[in-house]
């Protein structure tokens, strides 16, 4: 991108200690761009300005707040094409993901713009006549906000917007792989029309700028998104001093296909949940449980079908599967193909490392036959593979799907609308799809988990603001 990105504190852009450049996983020989690490000082200097800023924005109207949100929105869907560009250059995606996500983080803002004229609140009777009793929802203080490197627009966008929208200010950290994309989000955000200090952008990596986010006590709430491991970490360092955590954490997601299915459309749905934006979603069907009846037919078209995907540079037509993002992640991915071999799970197709025209960390998609022990079927890899379970029935299947740690999202595909619904019910996931991937697919609705997978209040959507906002219960006697 030609300059060294900057981070943005107190309405400053700054340099900070050392640089680092981020890659483009689909061709290592044109990294992306240099960017400058915040160090633990700069850290602190955020998060010292967020505080100063915070009774000014907290006391800021409605309709400001909104402008600038709505500012911020506007310009994401009106550059979708250029920003989706950058984040498939950064990360791997697709261009069309990634040019749906910037859209998605634009809409994002919209509306939250709408929601900030909309601060929730309730009237109650008072046991006593001369009391009113109003419950009114306040901004929580200063926000840190750790995001992860998989949907660098979108999930910085889900938590950023109600952040601003309810009155409370923001330090950001992008996760190190995606530095230009948090950049350029930043880089709009800088022009909304924010005073200084109510949005500060600290790249650098969690072990040095997150652990700052999370143990300093200028941070009043900390909302996470990133793996279990590194959750569990945050939760335990914010929960000591106090402060508001909200964690979003890995997934496991089963996808259930009965043997009433639109095989075709099941396969469809496999096809897309396990693969698609190279299996690194935490929603992503990593665990598809086939009904014995269908079980054979169903592997042999998915098998075909996961064979026929086109992995690719990602910005380039019919890429169906962009690269792995990086090579952690690749090696990764790679280690469990031989813990797969060794635990004795069935090889049905993929998992090689593969050569194209650019340099890149390419893999084929892979899948496997397992059993519900295999470490394979319970662990989340957060790559291109996915196992089949088979299940004798539906009861069965629906074990098979509650059995692990995780409870983001659960699919089924069936034709019997009783089923569905008895799946819908019992399934121990915040989120339950019927004849649709594993995914979350509106802005506007919330998002979120249950067991392993979460912590804390939903995202998105209204309820939002039960994490952005603590409640105020008020007595006025005349
Ligand atoms: P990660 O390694 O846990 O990192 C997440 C973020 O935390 C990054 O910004 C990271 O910084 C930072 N971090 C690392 N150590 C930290 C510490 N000690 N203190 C504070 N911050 C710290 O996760 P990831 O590899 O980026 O993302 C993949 C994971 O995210 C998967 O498990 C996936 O399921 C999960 N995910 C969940 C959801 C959801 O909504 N449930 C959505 C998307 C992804 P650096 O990386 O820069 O060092």
């Amino acid at each position: 991108m030609g300059e060294v990105l900057k981070n943005y504190i107190n309405g400053h852009w700054e340099m900070g200690v050392t640089t680092g450049t981020s890659e483009n996983p689909s061709d290592l020989a044109a990294p992306v761009a240099d960017y400058a690490r915040a160090d633990a000082r700069q850290a602190e200097a955020a998060l010292e300005a967020a505080s100063e800023a915070f009774a000014s924005w907290a006391g800021a109207t409605p309709q400001r707040r909104a402008d600038v949100l709505d500012f911020v929105g506007n310009e994401l869907l009106s550059r979708r094409d250029e920003l989706g560009s950058l984040l498939a250059r950064e990360e791997g995606k697709t261009l069309p993901e990634a040019v749906a996500e910037v859209a998605r983080a634009g809409h994002i803002f919209k509306f939250f713009a709408g929601e900030a004229l909309r601060t929730p609140g309730e009237k109650l009777a008072s046991v006593r006549p001369d009391i009113e009793v109003d419950i009114t929802r306040e901004p929580v203080g200063v926000v840190a906000v750790i995001a992860p490197w998989n949907f660098p627009f979108a999930i910085p966008a889900w938590k950023i917007a109600p952040a601003l929208a309810y009155g409370n200010t923001v330090v950001f950290k992008p996760a190190e792989l995606v530095p230009a994309c948090g950049w350029a989000l930043a880089e709009i955000l800088s022009r909304a029309g924010l005073p200084a200090g109510v949005f500060n952008l600290v790249n650098g990596s969690g072990r040095q700028v997150g652990r700052v986010l999370v143990e300093n006590r200028l941070a009043d709430a900390i909302t996470f998104t990133g793996s279990e491991t590194t959750g569990k970490q945050v939760l335990q360092q914010a929960a000591a001093r106090g402060a508001k955590v909200q964690l979003e954490m890995g997934g496991k997601n089963p996808l259930v296909v009965l043997a009433d299915a639109d095989l075709d459309r099941a396969v469809d749905c496999a096809l897309q949940g396990a693969f698609y934006s190279t299996g690194q979603r935490c929603t992503a069907s990593s665990r598809l449980i086939v009904d014995a009846k269908v079980h054979d037919t169903f592997l042999t078209r998915l098998r075909k079908r996961t064979r026929a995907l086109q992995v690719g540079h990602a910005e380039e037509r019919g890429t169906d599967i962009g690269p792995v993002a990086s090579r952690a992640q690749l090696d990764t991915n790679l280690s469990y193909i031989e813990v797969a071999r060794t635990e004795g799970a069935e090889h049905i197709c993929g998992g090689e490392v593969l050569e194209r025209p650019t340099r890149g960390h390419f893999m084929s998609p892979a899948l496997f036959l397992a059993t519900p022990e295999q470490r394979i079927a319970r662990e989340e890899i957060f790559g291109p593979i996915a196992v089949v379970l088979r299940a004798d029935d539906y009861e069965h299947a629906l074990a098979l799907a509650n059995d692990t740690p995780y409870g983001l999202c659960a699919g089924i595909c069936t034709t019997s609308l009783k089923r569905a619904m008895h799946f819908r019910r019992n399934a121990q996931a915040g989120m339950v799809m019927t004849n649709l991937p594993t995914a979350g697919v509106d802005y506007h609705v919330p998002f979120g988990g249950r067991k392993a997978s979460s912590f804390g209040p939903r995202e998105q959507g209204r309820q939002a603001a039960e994490f952005f906002t603590t409640m105020k219960t008020a007595y006025t006697c005349a």
